[in-house]
């Protein structure tokens, strides 16, 4: 059998038990042992308050998963890597694009594994569609990436604040996926925010990219939709169209259905990042993030209505 993996999980709330706890019990590299979370506890595993006592308690823990809010990411991530764990982070990974950075610098100095993850990058469609867009001329590429917040966010108040991104939490999704697919680098010319007019963080952004050729890159991201979500990228070509849709469920070429498989976005976290501690390496691309920070450096800025829970 594959060596086992001691493994801990921190931030106990909506991701850590819809998607972490599962996708960590069905891998048989890792041995989930304990769990950090201030207000919750994980039944059979040795439970702590916070990252730091996990540690101090745990000498022979391996590796830490962190599913807290991004604005707690730094110093979870920096006490795990200083103490010798090897640190798989939730996307964002960062509340800061340096931060990030300085955590990459700290994992390489002790030796260990950091995984920036982007689940939707897992997505079944996502490598197909890569493939066969490396060859391809773009002629344009259209991202709408809408859904409800109050479905999505109920009572979640740390996405409106500094570092919580708003729209751009489900949005970075979107560009974890046209950063992995698109064979050029783009990036950002002009962008709308619209801000509730008691809250920090944007509602909804449209974003205007563009490459060295000029290609179009659109990308509206939107809160106030309806029950039923819009994930979609499509890629016009000069061979035909590709919709990714559900995202990143569903691939669609020239009109026609791709078989790309079942869903299995945090199974196949597990497996990269089992294979990153195994292999001495580790996974940190920023781009979604600098996106992100851009959009926040250039957008017009426009008030709306408050938002209320
Ligand atoms: P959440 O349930 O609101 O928060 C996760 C946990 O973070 C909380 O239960 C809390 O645990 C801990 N936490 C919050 N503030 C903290 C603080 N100041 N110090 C230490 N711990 C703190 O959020 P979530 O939806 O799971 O999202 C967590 C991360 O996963 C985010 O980065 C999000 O973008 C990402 N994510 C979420 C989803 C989703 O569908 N929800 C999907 C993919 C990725 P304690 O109070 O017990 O400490």
């Amino acid at each position: 059998m594959a060596k086992q993996i001691s493994i801990g999980i921190v931030g106990v709330g909506k991701i850590a038990r819809d998607q972490h706890l599962p996708a960590i019990a069905a891998n048989e590299g890792f041995d989930l042992v304990a769990g950090a979370s201030r207000n919750a506890q994980v039944d059979g595993l040795r439970n702590y308050k916070t990252v730091q006592e996990m540690l101090a308690a745990e000498p022979e823990l391996e590796a830490v998963s962190l599913c807290a809010t991004p604005q707690v990411r730094f110093e979870q991530a920096r006490d795990a890597l200083v103490a010798g764990k090897h640190v798989m982070l939730e996307k964002p990974p960062g509340a800061s694009v340096v931060e990030v950075t300085l955590l990459a610098e700290l994992a390489k100095e002790h030796g260990r594994s950091l995984f920036a993850s982007w689940h939707s990058r897992y997505a079944p469609g996502v490598e197909t569609a890569r493939t066969w867009l490396t060859a391809r001329v773009i002629k344009s590429v259209q991202v709408l990436w809408k859904e409800d917040v109050r479905k999505w966010h109920p009572n979640q108040d740390w996405i409106w604040q500094p570092g919580g991104l708003g729209i751009f939490d489900p949005g970075i999704n979107a560009l974890s996926i046209m950063t992995r697919i698109l064979p050029r680098a783009f990036f950002l010319k002009s962008a709308e925010l619209w801000v509730p007019s008691n809250r920090q963080t944007p509602i909804a952004a449209n974003l205007n990219f563009t490459d060295d050729h000029d290609t179009p890159v659109r990308a509206e991201f939107d809160w106030r939709h309806g029950p039923e979500e819009l994930w979609q990228i499509e890629v016009t070509t000069g061979d035909g169209v590709l919709r990714l849709s559900q995202g990143g469920k569903q691939l669609h070429i020239d009109g026609a259905a791709v078989d790309v498989g079942p869903e299995r976005e945090y199974p196949g976290l597990y497996e990269r990042f089992y294979e990153l501690i195994t292999s001495g390496q580790s996974d940190v691309d920023l781009r979604p993030l600098e996106h992100v920070a851009d959009a926040l450096l250039l957008g017009h800025r426009h008030a709306v209505d408050p938002f209320v829970e």
